[in-house]
């Protein structure tokens, strides 16, 4: 008996663990496919169910923070009913700064980019490969309890998801995060930035 109440007492805490609790998602070719306009309903479908099992649902998009963007993608998730608590605009930051709601430097002050209501993300779902490389290069610098964010890799052809681990990703490109951490080192919060920039500029990452 007391076995079976063991593993049941087990099963219910991986159970917990398993549904996340706030969920973030990126709109252009996630949400939105940029070839025709169209919605995914692959991705809808899955942050229908998320919602339905209490989760939190934030759009993380790099796009522009201004007032036309914001009013498409309103227009769009109402449109096409996609149910969410909220959209951030990173401005075409990176995303991990938002998601693990992490310190960044500008010009010298730090600040805390934070998602509405100061969230930290346990999934999110993506087609970009460099955010996801982006977050695990960073991913110590999370908090302790969201260093096991689910990346879920969204393909922008046929708009499905599957979950993304750093190990199975046989395209090996360049990282820009792991090259400046090995050159410039993490230190100089400025220097490392512009470092990641200028790296990505050479190889032609443009988020
Ligand atoms: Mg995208």
């Amino acid at each position: 008996m007391k076995l079976i109440l063991e593993s049941w007492r087990q099963f219910i805490n991986e159970a917990e663990e398993s549904s996340p609790k706030i969920v973030t998602v990126d709109f252009d070719d996630t949400i939105r496919m940029t070839e025709d306009g169209r919605p995914n309903p692959v991705v809808i479908e899955k942050i229908r169910e998320l919602k339905a099992g209490g989760a939190k649902v934030y759009i993380v998009t790099s796009r522009l923070d201004n007032s036309d963007n914001k009013l498409q993608i309103d227009d769009f998730l109402d449109t096409n009913d996609v149910p969410h608590d909220g959209f951030y605009l990173t401005n075409t930051q990176d995303k991990w700064y938002t998601l693990g709601s992490v310190e960044k430097s500008k010009d010298g002050k730090k600040a805390h980019v934070l998602l509405p209501g100061g969230v930290v993300s346990d999934m999110h779902f993506d087609d970009d490969q460099h955010e996801f490389d982006a977050i695990r290069s960073h991913i110590e610098e999370f908090p302790e309890d969201k260093q096991n964010i689910k990346l879920m890799k969204v393909d922008w052809k046929t708009g499905k998801v599957k979950e993304w681990k750093e190990e199975l990703d046989e395209a090996a490109k360049p990282n820009p995060w792991a090259i400046c951490t090995k050159s410039v080192g993490r230190e100089d919060k400025e220097k490392y930035e512009s470092c990641v920039l200028k790296v990505k500029k050479q190889h032609g990452i443009k988020k």
